[in-house]
């Protein structure tokens, strides 16, 4: 069946899986969560029962597809995944559900875009392992029951309030997935460096989970791409000032703003006079898509209180305005030297 494939607009696939933690006790912060789920998953294996429903919901690279997978690994289960808006059909469901094996993990990922007649097959396959296929049509159409083994599904969404509440109310763990503080990024970063055997010295490593907004995926690929730059342009090895120079040839600042965050904001004070604008007006203007600006850009900049989303719209705040200031003129002095 299909490997696991989480949908990125942030690092390719294939480079995320060679540092995917493997067990609970490699994964780094979400402390609570952590407890909590070594708690449900030996409870689980003690019953010998499947594990509850789960749904885990926050932005994208904080670890959700991750977690799927260590649930497996920990319960010694395969894991079938798959994404909400590839399952166009009931019929696309009713296959992956036949397929499962007593216990087994079904994830999919970015379940709050699976369409409603998808949905509907789900409810009872969740909550009593059966299946209610129409076979036919017309007046000749019968309904077919179909008992599943017991599974868990895991559903992984960045928007919890697409969730219907029907969906929402037969998953039995329901968690969050917080942004990671700056020391627990430095964590991910030493710990993906040995794994890709780069040397990075502690202070390279704070400096990197410093600027990675938040989110494990990007302090991966921040530390690749500077690997790069200490390969061609140093001794290989990553100290904080190597990191600072590749940081800014990457326009990655201060605050791990990219060029995409500071477009956003420069859009919304140059054009619209900090706003309130509306989020079409504002993707269009930044030719960026309503989702991605939602999902990606919106919510770190809401967090550094650079933005803020209100009933007229989006509007920068006083902090935009000094950080811009401030970058702006860092940029002048760095052209000028
Ligand atoms: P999501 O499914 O939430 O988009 P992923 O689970 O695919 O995010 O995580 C993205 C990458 O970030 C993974 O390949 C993994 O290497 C890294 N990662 C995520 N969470 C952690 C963590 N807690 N500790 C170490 N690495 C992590």
């Amino acid at each position: 069946m299909a490997a696991c494939s989480p949908a990125s607009v942030l690092e390719p696939v294939a480079q995320d899986e060679s540092v995917r933690p493997r067990s609970l006790e490699d994964f780094i912060g979400q402390e609570e969560l952590r407890v909590n789920l070594r708690v449900y998953l030996d409870a689980a294996r003690e019953l010998g029962k499947a594990l509850d429903h789960t749904l885990f919901y926050g932005n994208p690279g904080l670890g959700k597809t991750t977690l799927a997978q260590i649930m497996a690994a920990e319960l010694g289960v395969n894991i079938i995944c798959t994404s909400g808006p590839v399952l166009e059909r009931s019929g696309d469901l009713a296959a992956i559900l036949t397929n499962l094996g007593r216990h087994d993990i079904l994830f999919v990922d970015e379940i709050h875009r699976m369409p409603i007649v998808v949905e509907e097959v789900l409810y009872p396959a969740m909550e009593d392992f059966k299946l209610d296929l129409v076979i036919g049509q017309g007046p000749a159409a019968r309904t077919v029951k179909i008992d599943l083994d017991p599974f868990t599904l895991v559903g992984a969404t960045t928007r919890m309030g697409l969730i219907s509440s029907p969906l929402r109310d037969r998953f039995g763990i329901i968690a969050r997935l917080e942004y990671y503080n700056p020391a627990e990024l430095a964590r991910v970063v030493r710990r993906t460096a040995a794994i890709l055997n780069v040397d990075v010295s502690e202070n390279g490593a704070v400096e990197i989970g410093r600027r990675s907004r938040g989110i494990p995926r990007i302090a991966n690929r921040l530390l690749r791409r500077i690997r790069d730059f200490a390969l061609v342009r140093g001794d290989g090895r990553i100290t904080a000032e190597q990191a600072k120079q590749a940081l800014v040839r990457m326009d990655v600042d201060e605050k791990g703003l990219d060029q995409m965050d500071r477009n956003l904001l420069e859009v919304l004070i140059d054009h619209y006079d900090g706003g309130p604008v509306g989020i079409k007006t504002l993707a269009a203007a930044c030719s960026e898509d309503v989702r991605t600006l939602e999902d990606i850009y919106e919510p770190y900049l809401i967090q550094c209180g650079f933005l803020k989303r209100t009933l007229r719209g989006r509007m920068a705040t006083g902090k935009a305005y000094a950080h811009l200031k401030l970058f702006r003129k860092q940029e002048s002095v760095s052209e000028r030297s």
